[in-house]
C-alpha cells in the first residue's frame, strides 16, 4: 500500500503537520500518534449450515482524555488494523474538533455481510460483543453504527450487553432503533450537517443567500426548514449547484435537504453509474427510483455519467459521500467546485489538499462535515443515560447551533494561520485533546 493510501499514513502525517505548525515538542506527538489500546479478536461463529467459522475483529481506542471512547463498528471483507487505527484517530478530532465530550474509538470484523443471513449476522453480532465486553461500556466505549452496521445490529450489541449486566444499559451504544433509545433525528443528522456546513460555506464565500425574512414574504411558504425556523436557520441558497457522489444515508440525505433549501442538484452517482440533469434533479424521485431499483441508473429525462467524472462536473459545491481516497494528485487539478463538503471519511489525499490550497477551493473536512452524526449520537448517549427523550427539532436545533459554531471556530483558525480549514480543524482539536491531556497530568 503507498503511504498516500494508507489511512494510518495520512491520518498521521495530518497530525505530524499540525504538531510542527504548534511548535509542540516530540513527546505530544508520541503520545498523540500512538492508540492507547488494540485489541485483536479471531472468534468461532456457528454457522446456518452448521460449521463453524472463525472471524476477525478489531476495535481500536485511541485516546481518552477529553471523555469516553467513541465510534463506530464496521463490517466488511477489506477491514484492516490500519484502517480502523485512523478511523479511531480520527474520531479523536472529530469529537474534540465539535466540542463533545469524548474520545475517539473504531472498530470492525472482516466479514461480508451480504453473504450472511440475519441469523449468522445476529451470532456474529452477538459473539464480537462478548469479545468486546471486557472494554466497552456507557462510561468507558460506546460504539455506533458504520458500514454495514445499522440499529439493528446496535440494539444486538445493546441487549448481549445488557443480558451479561443484568438489566438494560440503553447508553452502551448509539444509533439504536428508535424503540429502543435512539433519537429522533439521528438517521438524518450526517446529512444535515453537510447541508448546514455547505450553506455557510456559500455565505463565506458571498453567494447569493436569501435571508428568511425575504423569502418568505415571497411566497416560498412551506420550503423552510421544517424544524428549526429562528435564529436565520431559513436562508436559502436558490440556484446554488450541487454534485454529490454517493447516493446513501449521506449523500441522499444531504441531496434532499439542499434542495429543500433551494439548491439545485446536478448530477449524483452510486456504485454503478451517475446521472445528471442540467435543470436539476428531482431527489426525491431518485430516490424513490433508487429505492425500487437499486441504483440511480436510468433515471428517466437524464444523461448518464461515470462514477469518477462526477468528481470534475461543473458545480458550486461538490460532496464526496462514498469512499476514502477519491480526489487525489490525478484527479484534484480537474476538481471545478469551489466547495468541497466532505460527507465520507478521508475522501481528500493530502496531495490533492494542497493542490485544492493553490486553486482557492474550500474543502470542508471530513471531521467537521460529517460530524452531524457524532454529534446526535452525544445527544442520544445524553437522552439514553437520563431516560429523558427530546423532540426532533430540539434535536436538530442543537445539532444545528453545535456544527455551525464549529464550523465558524475552524473557519477562523484556518484564516488566523493562513492554512486550509483541515489543518485549521486539527490545530483545533490537537490544542483540546493536548490541554485535556496537560490538565489531568500523567497517571501516577
Ligand atoms: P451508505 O452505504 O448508506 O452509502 C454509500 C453510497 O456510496 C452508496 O450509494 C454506494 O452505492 C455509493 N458508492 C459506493 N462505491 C461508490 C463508488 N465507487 N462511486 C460512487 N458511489 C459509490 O453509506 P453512508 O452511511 O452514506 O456513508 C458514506 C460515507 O460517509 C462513508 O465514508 C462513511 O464512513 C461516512 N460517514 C457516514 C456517517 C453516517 O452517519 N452514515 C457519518 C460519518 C461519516
Amino acid at each position: 500500500m503507498s503511504e498516500e493510501s494508507n489511512p494510518f499514513d495520512i491520518a498521521q502525517g495530518q497530525l505530524k503537520k499540525v504538531i510542527k505548525i504548534l511548535n509542540l515538542d516530540k513527546s505530544v506527538y508520541d503520545c498523540l500518534g500512538n492508540p492507547h489500546l488494540e485489541l485483536t479478536v479471531n472468534f468461532p461463529v456457528k454457522m446456518d449450515d452448521g460449521t463453524v467459522r472463525i472471524f476477525r475483529g478489531y476495535r481500536v481506542e485511541y485516546n481518552n482524555s477529553r471523555g469516553p471512547y467513541k465510534g463506530g463498528i464496521r463490517y466488511h471483507p477489506d477491514v484492516t488494523m490500519d484502517e480502523v487505527r485512523a478511523l479511531a484517530a480520527w474520531m479523536t478530532w472529530k469529537t474534540a474538533v465539535v466540542g463533545l465530550p469524548f474520545g475517539g474509538a473504531k472498530g470492525g470484523v472482516v466479514c461480508n455481510p451480504k453473504e450472511l443471513s440475519k441469523n449468522e449476522l445476529e451470532r456474529l453480532t452477538r459473539r464480537f460483543t462478548a469479545e468486546l465486553s471486557i472494554i466497552i461500556g456507557p462510561e468507558k466505549d460506546i460504539p455506533a453504527p458504520d458500514m454495514y452496521t445499522n440499529p439493528q445490529t446496535m440494539a444486538w450489541i445493546m441487549d448481549t450487553y445488557s443480558m451479561n449486566k443484568g438489566y438494560s444499559v440503553l447508553g452502551v451504544v448509539t444509533g439504536k432503533p428508535l424503540e429502543l433509545g435512539g433519537s429522533l433525528g439521528r438517521f438524518e443528522a450526517t446529512g444535515r450537517g453537510c447541508m448546514l456546513c455547505a450553506r455557510e460555506a456559500l455565505k463565506k464565500l458571498n453567494y447569493k443567500v436569501i435571508p428568511p425574512e425575504i423569502w418568505q414574504k415571497n411566497g416560498y411558504k412551506g420550503m423552510e426548514d421544517e424544524s428549526c425556523k429562528d435564529q436565520g436557520t431559513g436562508f436559502r441558497i436558490d440556484g446554488a449547484t450541487v454534485a454529490l457522489q454517493g447516493f446513501g444515508n449521506v449523500g441522499a440525505i444531504a441531496a434532499k435537504l439542499l434542495q429543500q433549501k433551494g439548491a439545485k442538484i446536478i448530477a449524483v452517482s452510486d456504485s454503478r453509474s451517475g446521472i445528471a440533469k442540467k435543470d436539476g434533479l428531482n431527489i426525491f424521485e431518485v430516490i424513490e427510483h433508487k429505492t425500487k431499483t437499486g441504483y440511480v441508473k436510468d433515471f428517466e429525462g437524464t444523461d448518464e455519467i461515470t462514477p469518477e467524472a462526477i468528481l470534475e462536473f461543473d458545480c458550486d459545491i461538490l460532496i464526496p459521500a462514498a469512499l476514502e481516497n477519491q480526489i487525489t494528485k490525478n484527479n484534484a487539478e480537474e476538481i471545478k467546485a469551489r466547495i468541497i463538503v466532505e460527507g465520507a471519511n478521508g475522501p481528500t489525499t493530502p496531495e490533492a489538499d494542497s493542490i485544492l490550497f493553490d486553486k482557492e477551493v474550500m474543502v470542508i473536512p471530513d471531521i467537521l462535515a460529517n460530524s452531524g452524526g457524532v454529534i446526535v449520537s452525544y445527544f442520544e448517549w445524553v437522552q439514553s443515560l437520563q431516560s429523558f427523550f427530546w423532540s426532533e427539532r430540539d434535536v436538530n436545533c442543537k445539532l444545528r447551533d453545535r456544527i455551525l459554531s464549529a464550523f465558524h471556530e475552524v473557519y477562523q483558525t484556518s484564516k488566523d494561520y493562513g492554512v486550509d480549514m483541515r489543518t485549521g480543524a486539527y490545530i483545533l482539536a490537537v490544542n483540546k485533546v493536548t490541554e485535556a491531556i496537560k490538565i489531568r497530568g500523567i497517571f501516577p
